[in-house]
């Protein structure tokens, strides 16, 4: 069955939403479809005085509503309800995903939307299962660490994902017993509007979370600069990340999680499966058209296998089709914005300058809307952009390497670190390998995040600071206070 729908019939929320209703707003951002580049709407920007209103609103509401200090069974019980209402509600809030973002609708329905419920679930049942600990005293005194939540997060996500990214968030601070100010991306607010619409239908207490919309320098500066924020936590760029690092020391000090960029290698050794690689590797850079942060960008392959693999690559890339995130099936994705579209070009176009060639690609697609067709680049410099930095489109640079050691040293970047793919039928070189990468998470023969939310994820070096997922992020939404009783 087909859920292609006409974009002209999505009912989008309007305005920020702050204690239980929504507060429209006029004017704002210029916001176009990535699908056919029309002018659709306009995304305002909170100002810092409806910022402090919302932060106000949640912390009333956690006090009054007793989230925090209730049995922690009933958070779950609430939590698992919202769960049901995003499955139930699945169509609607996967058309409201597709229209203004880049997330094809059949994905957004089997993937964005299936996934957050899952992981709502998933952090749900951790409130009453994670706890503090009784720890080694003298008889005459009882020590212990208790966990309490912060108060009110600050959290701000990225457009690449939009509803899985709030769920992220609002999933464990949730879950933990936090109140919430949330700022989704300008460029694709309205599915978070929609989830915390129904989280309240659910039954969580209007209020305890407030959505305000705005770019970054204004609304999520008020955010990280908020004295009343007990955490933030960020996903977005590095460059954003640097900034709001910035801009929480200035005006105070609290804890912030930074989940950030990457330029991940993907490994492919002689001995591996070479369909397989082809498959994983092309999938793993041409999913949401390169617009992941586990993009596996850096493709480094065995000399001796490097024209077999490049043809295999070559092929798929070749049979992808793109269409409108609302056409229905399984295209590929647009890209974000004109402007986006441009900074790719530029970079490849440099890339080709300096002596690379495209073997497939390089080019936009002649039809309306941001659409790149699938590159891949050889005879690339190290020091190209084209290398060096996140693209965020679907770019595939291809580089050799003869031995182990030299593929260990390539798959290393100097700043990031957050992702890699190593395909090898070798156990012993694989965990080698897997030891060896410095990154936040190594595949080995697959790439991209399975169902098991229990895995943690998140950057080394430049790719971030604490984790998203697992068991570690919901104990990140608590803060530890150690208690000593003199008996
Ligand atoms: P971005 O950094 O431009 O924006 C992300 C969010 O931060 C937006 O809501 C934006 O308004 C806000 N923002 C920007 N500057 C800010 C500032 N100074 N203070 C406070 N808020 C600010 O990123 P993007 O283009 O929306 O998303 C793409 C980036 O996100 C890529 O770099 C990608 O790798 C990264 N990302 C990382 C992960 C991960 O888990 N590591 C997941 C998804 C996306």
């Amino acid at each position: 069955m087909s859920h292609s729908f006409d974009p002209a019939s999505v009912d989008l929320p309007r305005g920020h939403y702050i204690g239980g209703a929504y507060r429209p707003a006029e004017g704002g951002l210029e916001m176009h479809r990535p699908s056919d580049g029309v002018l659709y709407a306009e995304c305002p920007v909170a100002p810092a005085e409806l910022v402090d209103e919302a932060v106000a609103t949640s912390h009333a509401a956690r006090i009054a509503s007793g989230w925090s200090s209730q049995r922690p069974r009933e958070r779950v019980k609430v939590l698992h309800r919202w769960a049901d209402l995003i499955e139930a509600e699945a169509p609607t809030l996967a058309r409201i995903e597709a229209l203004s973002s880049t997330r094809p609708v059949e994905e957004a329905l089997t993937g964005d939307v299936a996934i957050t419920a899952e992981q709502i679930r998933f952090f749900a049942e951790m409130a009453d299962k994670e706890g503090g600990d009784l720890v080694p005293t003298a008889d005459s005194e009882l020590g212990m660490i208790m966990t309490e939540p912060y108060g009110v997060v600050g959290a701000i996500t990225p457009w690449n994902f939009p509803l899985s990214m709030a769920g992220w968030k609002l999933g464990p601070a949730l879950a933990a017993g936090n109140g919430v100010v949330i700022k989704p991306s300008e460029m694709t607010p309205w599915s978070t509007l929609y989830a915390v619409e129904l989280a309240e239908r659910a039954g969580l207490p209007k209020g305890l979370v407030n959505v305000v919309l705005g770019d970054g320098p204004v609304t999520g500066n008020a955010i990280t600069a908020h004295p009343g924020i007990g955490k933030v936590s960020f996903t977005g760029s590095t460059g954003a990340g640097q900034a709001i690092m910035g801009n929480i020391a200035r005006h105070g000090v609290k804890p912030v999680t930074l989940e950030l960029g990457g330029k991940s290698p993907q490994i492919v050794f002689a001995d591996a499966d070479i369909a397989l690689a082809a498959d994983c590797v092309t999938r793993g850079i041409t999913a949401n058209a390169g617009q992941v942060c586990v993009a596996g960008a850096r493709l480094l392959v065995q000399a001796s296998v490097a024209g077999e693999l490049a043809e295999a690559i070559r092929a798929k890339m070749e049979a992808l089709a793109p269409g409108e995130t609302w056409a229905g099936g399984r295209p590929l994705s647009p890209i974000v914005s004109e402007r986006q579209i441009g900074r790719i070009e530029a970079i490849v176009t440099r890339a080709i300058a300096e002596g690379a060639e495209a073997l497939t690609g390089g080019e936009r697609f002649d039809r309306p809307g941001y659409f790149y067709r699938p590159t891949l680049l050889i005879g690339v410099t190290d020091t190209s952009p084209a290398v060096t930095e996140e693209i965020f489109g679907p770019v595939l640079t291809l580089q050799t390497f003869e031995t182990e050691e030299e593929a260990l040293a390539m798959a290393q970047h100097p700043t990031y670190g957050l992702c890699s793919g190593v395909y090898t039928r070798d156990l012993a070189r694989a965990m080698r390998m897997a030891r060896g990468i410095e990154a936040g998470t190594v595949w080995i023969n697959r790439y991209g995040r399975s169902r098991d939310h229990i895995l943690p994820t998140g950057g080394y070096k430049s790719s971030g600071i604490g984790k998203d997922l697992g068991r570690e992020v919901y104990r990140a939404n608590r803060r530890q206070k150690s208690v000593l009783i003199g008996l």
